[in-house]
């Protein structure tokens, strides 16, 4: 084999490793697009080493054993390749001058999902319509490397790739005889960012709100307001109000992103649940006052949960808080507990209940039914987010029904507890 195909066939060997090794999508990508044009130099040393072969073969009738040796080799390499490229998460296609695939992965295929078999042979017009996908080849047939093409599938799933395709040289310095490309599968980090981008947008917001009113107080504070001493223990009340709101929301962001990074852990342990709901509602007996709501404890004496004790509390702070808020006058927060196959911890309420349409999204991040009426509660719309993420780390969920009129019930379904 000749020594320049050995040396390629090493550098892939170790790009592969590292391809798969590394787990920086950015520095992964680098190594994929170097792999990619090892790979590709190779192919074409292949093809020119078996176009050279073949013609010295015709020439000469004498037939050389080296040659066949080389042949099973070659052959194994590519049995190689073909596995390298299959397991790549990248779509990897490369075409001719003529704008025809002379070799592609599995990742491509799924990409284009073509009627034919195989991508083999097929012209790029006849693969996609998509221009950009075009264009971005021709221009590497014309010498142009092109990067961070944009692609969007429409199929089933919409997925979004970075597209970067380079030309491929000829040998003898003419110009281009193919272009290769990667399809970079970035779908998943679209999604991320378009998430982040809307939780920045909304934290903004509504730290804006508080902001706006704590500042317009202290201007009329300010302007003169400070003599009127009716007027300006009010305002103080007021800029209190917004400034604790601002602490509770970024309290909130806080614990939701810690929990949501993975920087949150759950110890769990066998808890004695009616001691830790009649700690719970002690906390809360103020509020439930101040609303003239009766929170009662229906937990069986002997009830044991196995949780982290420290979430469950939070939990159930955030979902009696809830009840407080969202009640009627007079009304009752009921805690009870339901052993089964996961074990049941319901927080129900007699308050005016939560429409039907709202219920699929009430656990989302910042989600109200009644936005306003939330703010004047000093809520952050953070509440159910944080008891759904805390259930799902113990490996549980929170679930919700609720009746106009009648009330609604938040039920955290836990793993039971473990013999022994
Ligand atoms: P908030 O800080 O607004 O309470 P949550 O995430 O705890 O935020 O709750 C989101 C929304 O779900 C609330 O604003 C309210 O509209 C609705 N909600 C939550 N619990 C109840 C309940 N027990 N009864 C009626 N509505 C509720």
């Amino acid at each position: 084999m000749p020594k320049r195909q050995i040396v390629f066939i090493s550098t892939c060997a170790i790009l592969t490793s590292l391809v798969l090794i590394i787990p920086s999508f950015s520095v992964r990508a680098i190594l994929a697009l170097l792999l990619m044009a090892c790979v590709g130099a190779l192919m074409i040393s292949f093809f020119l080493a078996r176009n050279y072969s073949q013609e010295a073969h015709l020439q000469d009738e004498h037939f050389d054993p080296k040659e066949e040796k080389s042949a099973a080799e070659s052959f194994a390499l590519s049995k190689l390749f073909a596995a390298t490229m299959g397991g790549m998460r990248e779509g990897l296609l490369v075409v001719n001058k003529d704008m025809r695939v002379v070799a592609s992965n599995t990742a491509a295929y799924r990409l284009f999902n073509p009627t034919p078999s195989r991508l083999e042979e097929q012209r790029l017009t006849e693969l996609t319509r998509n221009p950009a996908i075009y264009s971005a080849f021709l221009d590497a047939l014309k010498g142009i490397e092109r990067s961070g093409v944009k692609v969007e599938t429409h199929g089933p799933e919409r997925l979004v790739f970075d597209l970067r395709v380079m030309p491929l040289p000829g040998t003898n310095g003419g110009g281009a005889e193919g272009a290769l490309g990667v399809f970079f599968d970035v779908t998943r980090l679209e999604r991320l960012e378009s998430v982040r981008q809307e939780f920045l947008s909304n934290v903004s917001h509504e730290l804006r709100t508080p902001l706006t009113a704590i500042l317009a107080f202290v201007e009329t504070l300010e302007t003169g307001a400070m003599e009127d001493q009716e007027s300006n223990k009010r305002f103080l009340a007021i800029i209190r109000k917004n400034a604790s709101r601002m602490h509770s929301l970024i309290d909130d962001i806080l614990e939701l992103t810690a929990i949501e990074g993975g920087n949150v852990q759950v110890r769990s342990a066998p808890i004695e649940l009616h001691a830790l709901v009649t700690d719970v509602i002690s906390s809360l007996t103020n509020k439930a006052f101040a609303h003239g709501i009766v929170i009662r404890n229906f937990v069986a004496a002997d009830a044991l949960v196995y949780a982290d004790a420290r979430r469950i509390e939070q939990m159930l702070t955030n979902l009696i808080e809830n009840g407080i808020k969202f009640n009627r006058e007079q009304g009752q927060v009921t805690v009870r507990y339901e052993a089964g196959a996961r074990d049941r911890i319901v927080v129900e309420d007699t308050g005016e209940g939560i429409p039907a349409q709202h219920l699929e999204r009430l656990f989302e991040r910042f989600y109200r039914v009644d936005r306003a009426r939330s703010r004047e509660m000093g809520g952050t719309g953070l509440g159910l987010a944080i008891v759904k993420h805390l259930a799902l780390l113990h490996g549980g969920e929170v679930t919700v029904t609720s009746e106009l009129g009648k009330g609604t019930a938040f039920t955290i379904h836990l793993p039971p507890m473990r013999d022994g």
